[in-house]
């Protein structure tokens, strides 16, 4: 994704050799266009495996997950991280350490939303040790749900969550994938889609 790598090149902030800030487009204010189009090629991936739903986690899992639900023309449901009024019987609820947060906290689907019926797509804006796509697989699979895979917006190649989900046999695709966050620097991994791009 073109678009999506330049974005993150013009516009991220590395704040830590393994924490980048895309508060401009997409953890804060958001770039309808860019989650558009992020939407689609995710859509386009996943576009033969009869997806029935989309699953994410609130906040920042929202607008691409409801961009991709658009083009796929299915619903999109997001885990609650806090415990609310409104949602208060027959959850499904799962623990997650918060990369960012750096504490665990329990997320939750009403069972309403989620049943042996859907063929979910996990999606997420970020990921780093795979720690929140897990929450979400362990969610989607206690209601019965079969996982079509998991679509990532950006991933960190160079932390472990990546691989661990690939290694259980998840189909995982990631729209970006960074190489490193060293020296302030944000280098990508070089696919055949974007090595044109890289050289350039
Ligand atoms: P994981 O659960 O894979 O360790 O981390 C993924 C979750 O942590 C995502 O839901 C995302 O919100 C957050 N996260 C992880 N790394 C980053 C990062 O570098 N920047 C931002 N903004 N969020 C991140």
């Amino acid at each position: 994704m073109d678009m999506l790598i330049e974005k993150i090149k013009s516009e991220g902030v590395v704040l830590s050799p393994s924490v980048l800030k895309v508060d401009s487009f997409l953890n804060h204010q958001i770039d309808p266009k860019l989650m558009h189009e992020v939407g689609r090629d995710f859509a386009d991936r996943f576009s033969n495996s009869g997806i029935t739903k989309i699953l994410t986690i609130e906040s920042s899992g929202i607008a691409p997950a409801v961009m991709a639900g658009l083009h796929l023309n299915v619903p999109v449901v997001f885990a609650r991280k806090r415990k609310s009024l409104t949602l208060v019987n027959d959850l499904i609820t799962s623990t997650v350490y918060s990369f960012t947060k750096e504490e665990t906290s329990e997320i939750s689907v009403s069972k309403k939303y989620l049943s042996e019926k859907d063929n979910v797509l996990i999606i997420d804006d970020f990921l780093a040790n795979g720690q929140a796509a897990l929450g979400l697989a362990d969610i989607a699979e206690k209601a019965g749900s079969s996982i079509a895979g998991i679509g990532i917006v950006i991933e960190k190649g160079f932390l472990k969550g990546g691989q661990q989900l690939r290694e259980k046999g998840f189909r995982v695709e990631s729209l970006a994938i960074i190489d490193s966050l060293e020296n302030g620097m944000i280098s990508f991994e070089k696919t055949s889609e974007n090595v044109e791009e890289l050289l350039r």
